[in-house]
């Protein structure tokens, strides 16, 4: 069994990260260690922000560490939001309000069918007692569609169609988006990389 701590409080993820890793790995957070400060998310790229916060959490705890970042590029809007998907719309705004926002920009800046390619990116680090051991990149391409469909995930998945498919990971089963996601991929990169090198105990 190889055990990992993820330096976040977010259960969703959590638990999408142990469902993807399957059995063979046992996943906790930092739910259950409210002594790792808080980590602000100040880098420019999701590399630098997986970094950050997986040194920061691994400093302070005797265990293997992962953290991810993660956002969605889209072409028309020269890569926006990127690193700041999280925070697109203002701090407090709902998933609702980004997905307007995006869908209003798009239509500002008149993209083409070229234009609304996008892309949701994962960067996953993995870190031991404050060193860097190597991080993990998922890429998922897709495109931006008209509007907002389906309601399943969370984030801007109602508008995102991946490539080869014509509905949105909103409207498409979780199974489904956990085999093609930037994250599975990352995480499954991560994975095969923990086996080889017996990480565990
Ligand atoms: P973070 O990696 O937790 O900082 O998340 C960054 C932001 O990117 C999220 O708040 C979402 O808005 C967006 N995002 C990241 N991954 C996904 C996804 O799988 N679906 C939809 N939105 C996502």
């Amino acid at each position: 069994m190889i055990e990992l701590v993820v330096a976040t409080r977010n259960r969703h993820k959590t638990s999408e990260i142990q469902r993807i890793l399957g059995p063979e790995f046992r996943v906790r957070d930092l739910v259950a260690h409210p002594e790792v400060s808080e980590i602000p998310e100040s880098g420019t790229s999701f590399e630098e922000n997986a970094k950050l916060k997986a040194l920061a959490a691994s400093k302070q705890l005797p265990a293997l560490v992962i953290a991810d970042d993660s956002g969605l590029e889209v072409d028309a809007l020269g890569g926006a939001p990127g690193v700041y998907s999280a925070r697109y719309a203002g701090a407090s705004a709902t998933d609702r309000d980004k997905i307007d926002k995006l869908l209003r920009e798009l239509a500002r800046v008149r993209a083409t069918d070229d234009g609304r390619r996008a892309r949701f990116r994962c960067v996953v680090a993995l870190a031991r007692n404050g060193h860097l051991l190597e991080t993990f990149e998922g890429i998922v391409e897709g495109s931006i569609a008209d509007e907002a469909r389906g309601d399943s995930g969370f984030g801007y998945d109602p508008i995102f169609i991946p490539e080869g498919l014509k509905q949105t990971f909103g409207e498409l089963p979780t199974e489904v988006k956990n085999t093609i996601s930037h994250r599975a991929k990352a995480i499954r990169a991560l994975a095969d990389r923990l086996r080889r090198l017996e990480f565990g105990g």
